[in-house]
């Protein structure tokens, strides 16, 4: 589980063990930042590596810095290097997530429920 806070009002949770590696919130994120639709700003992306259904996310926060949520649990201030596809231009460049002005558009977008907001 991720929580990120913004001011004492809102915060997001990430409960990666319900992702099904479907790339919607990377592609709401960037929709939200660019008007466009590619996933290449967003502040959260997917975490993959060479495993059978093996997959999390990685959350660039504001707090925590980097926070990986693997199937295993979540560490904040690591490096994203599992991740792929969308994920080239390094995580470490963009810009944190500011939790979409109070309406995360992830949390919209994530068909599971993965991704809930709280507070
Ligand atoms: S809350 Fe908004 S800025 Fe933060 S990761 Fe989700 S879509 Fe991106
Ligand atoms: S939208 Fe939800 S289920 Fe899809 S990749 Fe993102 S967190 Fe996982």
């Amino acid at each position: 589980m991720i929580r990120q806070r913004a001011g004492d009002i809102l915060k997001l949770r990430i409960e990666p063990l319900k992702c099904i590696c479907c790339g919607l919130c990377e592609v709401a994120c960037g929709l939200n930042r660019d008007s466009v639709l590619t996933p290449m700003t967003s502040s959260i992306i997917l975490h993959i590596e060479d495993k059978s259904d093996y997959f999390g996310l990685v959350l660039k926060s504001k707090s925590e810095g980097l926070v990986v949520a693997r199937p295993e649990g979540t560490a904040s201030g690591q490096q994203a290097s599992g991740s792929s596809g969308p994920g080239a231009k390094p995580i470490l460049l963009r810009e944190p997530c500011d939790l979409c002005g109070g309406k995360p558009k992830c949390a919209k977008a994530c068909p599971t429920g993965c991704i809930s907001t709280e507070g």
